[in-house]
């Protein structure tokens, strides 16, 4: 549990659903997110589908060579540098299921060179840090995550989130029980409760996905990190009992 700041910012999250597309919205305009995938390319595939759920009209798959729907583009990682320059592209996600390495020091370089916002997960959060630099981002770190890469920060939980969104310059979902969701300014979100049945292998990669999702179409990153946490606790409050990370794609 988490200790409640001063100012009282515990509160839960309003009911969250996909991004509404209206008479104005094409598939590029809704949103067009590219997901790259790594060595574990079914994460980053859970996350390009958690994408068009929560509303991107538009997915590719980078480095990868099946996706769950057949509506999101899986293709080799050889276009990737050709897709960050797409002007109609709206969010990179990267980290589900890419453990460190070389090329994901690369992959992370060249989406922060590309200048899109960027949603970075898992080991790609350590790899951007040093590097972001005003780049627009969300970063998703659980509990070990986030140790590992603000381990000199102190405080509750709500303190430690602000401090590092603060540091880095980016919105921090700060993952667990209860999530933090905090920007460089100060704002702070908690995220209270969620859904313990979230505690499976690859929500995180859907929650990853959504973020790109809130963030492809334009608009402030802190708020679409809190329309994203929202819809993701939504997602697995109407499935419940037994909810395995695919049951949110399909939902
Ligand atoms: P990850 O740790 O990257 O797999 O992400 C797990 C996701 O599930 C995050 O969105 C967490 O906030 C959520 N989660 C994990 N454990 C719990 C829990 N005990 N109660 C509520 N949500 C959880
Ligand atoms: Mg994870």
């Amino acid at each position: 549990p988490i200790g409640i700041a001063a100012d009282r910012t515990m509160c839960s999250l309003p009911r969250q659903a996909a991004r509404s597309p209206d008479a104005g919205s094409h598939k590029y305009n809704r949103g067009m997110l590219l997901v790259r995938a790594g060595p574990m390319a079914g994460a980053a595939a859970l996350a390009a589908a958690a994408g068009l759920r929560a509303g991107a009209g538009y997915a590719v798959l980078s480095g990868a060579d099946e996706a769950p729907f057949a509506a999101i583009i899986a293709e080799d990682g050889a276009s990737y540098a050709a897709r960050l320059d797409d002007k109609r592209l709206g969010a990179v996600v990267i980290g589900p299921g890419y453990p460190a390495s070389d090329a994901l020091g690369r992959d992370v370089a060249a989406a922060i060179a590309a200048g899109k916002p960027l949603v970075l997960d898992a080991a790609a959060i350590d790899v951007a840090l040093p590097r972001l630099d005003g780049t627009p981002a969300i970063l998703t770190p659980h509990e070990g995550e986030f140790a590992r890469a603000f381990s000199d920060l102190a405080g509750n939980k709500i303190e430690r989130a602000r401090a590092a969104a603060e540091r880095v310059g980016a919105v921090m979902i700060y993952k667990g029980a209860d999530t933090i969701i905090a920007a460089p300014d100060g704002r702070v979100v908690a995220a209270w409760p969620g859904s313990p049945w979230l505690a499976t292998a690859g929500t995180g990669d859907v929650l990853a996905g959504a973020c790109g999702a809130m963030l492809a179409s334009g608009g402030d990153a802190f708020d679409a990190a809190v329309a994203a946490v929202g819809w993701h606790i939504d997602a697995a409050r109407r499935i419940g009992p037994g909810l395995v990370a695919d049951d949110l794609i399909r939902d």
